[in-house]
């Protein structure tokens, strides 16, 4: 191990576990509230989606991994140690991973808020009520299209759509939040039937997934498919059918972080600077830590990782949703944290212009629009 290792047992030293929203704002001031990481637990995948690269006609059963759970324990606990209180558990699908409930009770367990993401196709009735004892907090399913048939025909999953009916169900009946998770993709030609198709699956939220066709890490959730190929100006088009729809069904992606997508589009400088690398991270299945999905090099293995491994430096280079949009709502804890770190040292000025601006006002009216979603995982 290089000179940046830090044990499980060194990290934990440190870990301040938030009690309630006293803990909560105590961990704002002191670096600007808690993390979160996508850990990609296995590139194996069942589904043939066209738009995506872990599809199992593109990679195949042969170069399937699966993160061993003794080393994702380990792993665990070293994010923790360094603030990430949310996890959030991909894959490919992660539902194929044969310790997928043992990672969840331990994240769980030591105080994490665990957000399974999933196609949905093995969520049997006894699965459900295992994630339940395990300790899920909340689970994102993948859908693609504003009918059963176009969904399935791009899965390659027959009949997924009356499983996630009956899952939804389920999950209702264990009081675990379900979001839907929908592509921006040309699989969808009328934005306006998504809210009744999604309601008749049993969905009540749904978040946007800005599409990808190029991504440089570990991960494979992109493809150069022209489901997901899009000139600027007809996507920003797209954005504006997003924003529509939040009259009708409740869309977690923050109106502002929309807004700041279609300033990327048309080239304008942008106003919320993305944090990941610096409180959100990706990684994979080799336990590599990467600062998110579009960064072609790694940060280092989790086992190296300690906070001089962080990164903060204003990146704007991608508009992948799950970095942006939580950037959107973390600004204001940010902002509050760095005005505190400014007060202790004698710089009032600073710290009046770090919390009284436009952004920040912005950003808190996106955790307003966000907060009932939240307060639900
Ligand atoms: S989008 Fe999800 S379900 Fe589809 S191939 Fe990719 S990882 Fe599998
Ligand atoms: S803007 Fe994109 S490339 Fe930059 S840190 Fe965020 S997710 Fe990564």
């Amino acid at each position: 191990m290089s000179r940046h290792s830090t044990s499980p047992e060194a990290s934990l030293r440190h870990v301040q576990r938030p009690a309630g929203s006293l803990g909560l704002i105590r961990q704002v001031l002191a670096d600007g509230g808690p993390g979160f990481c996508q850990f990609a637990i296995n590139n194996a995948c069942n589904a043939g989606c066209d738009f995506c690269s872990f599809n199992l006609d593109i990679l195949p059963r042969k170069d399937w991994s699966f993160a061993p759970l003794e080393k994702s324990i380990a792993a665990i606990d070293i994010l923790l140690g360094h603030g990430v209180r949310y996890l959030v558990l991909t894959g490919g699908e992660p539902m194929l991973h044969p310790d997928l409930y043992g990672i969840i009770g331990h994240a769980a367990g030591r105080g994490m808020a665990v957000i399974l993401v999933t196609n949905g196709s093995r969520l049997t009735e006894d699965g459900i009520r295992t994630l339940k004892e395990s300790g899920v907090s909340s689970v994102i399913i993948s859908i693609d299209a504003a009918s059963a048939a176009k969904h399935e025909e791009n899965r390659k999953l027959p009949n997924v759509c009356e499983r996630i009916k009956k899952a939804n169900a389920l999950l209702k009946a264990h009081r675990i939040q379900c979001t839907a998770s929908v592509t921006m993709s040309r699989l969808i030609d009328d934005y306006g039937a998504l809210p009744p198709f999604l309601k008749s699956l049993g969905f009540d939220s749904v978040t946007f997934s800005y599409p990808l066709t190029t991504l440089r890490s570990s991960f494979l959730g992109h493809a150069d498919s022209p489901l997901v190929s899009y000139d600027p100006e007809e996507l920003h088009r797209t954005f504006d059918e997003v924003k529509k729809l939040k009259r009708r069904i409740h869309v977690v992606n923050p109106t502002a972080s929309i807004e700041e997508m279609q300033r990327f589009l048309r080239k304008e400088p942008q106003r919320f600077p993305c944090l990941g690398g610096f409180k959100y991270f990706y990684l994979d299945w080799n336990f590599l830590l990467w600062r998110c999905h579009f960064w072609e090099t790694p940060i280092c293995s989790i086992f190296d990782f300690d906070d001089s491994r962080r990164i903060r430096d204003g990146c704007t280079r991608c508009m992948i949703d799950c970095y942006r949009d939580a950037s959107v709502m973390q600004h204001v804890g940010v902002a509050v944290a760095d005005a505190t770190m400014h007060l202790r040292k004698g710089r009032a000025g600073a710290a009046v212009k770090a919390l009284f601006n436009r952004e920040v006002l912005d950003s808190l009216k996106s955790v307003v629009e966000g907060k009932a979603w939240i307060n639900r995982i």
